[in-house]
């Protein structure tokens, strides 16, 4: 089967798919999936960090 594909790849991977973690990307897809989705996460763990600061400023205030 071949890989479907991750952002600018997306449709358009010529490479065979498989790696340990996953039947439907290739080695090189899946890593850049990997990495951008960790990215996400890191944002969303600021984000959330911020927003609890606030919540807590705010209920000293
Ligand atoms: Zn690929």
């Amino acid at each position: 089967m071949r890989c479907i594909g991750f952002g600018q790849h997306e449709g358009n991977c010529e490479n065979e798919a498989g790696t340990e973690r996953t039947a439907h990307w290739c080695q090189r897809c899946d890593d850049m999936r990997i990495d951008h989705i960790s990215k996400r996460f890191d944002e969303m763990e600021k984000r959330m960090k911020d927003n609890l600061r606030e919540e807590w400023n705010g209920a000293r205030n």
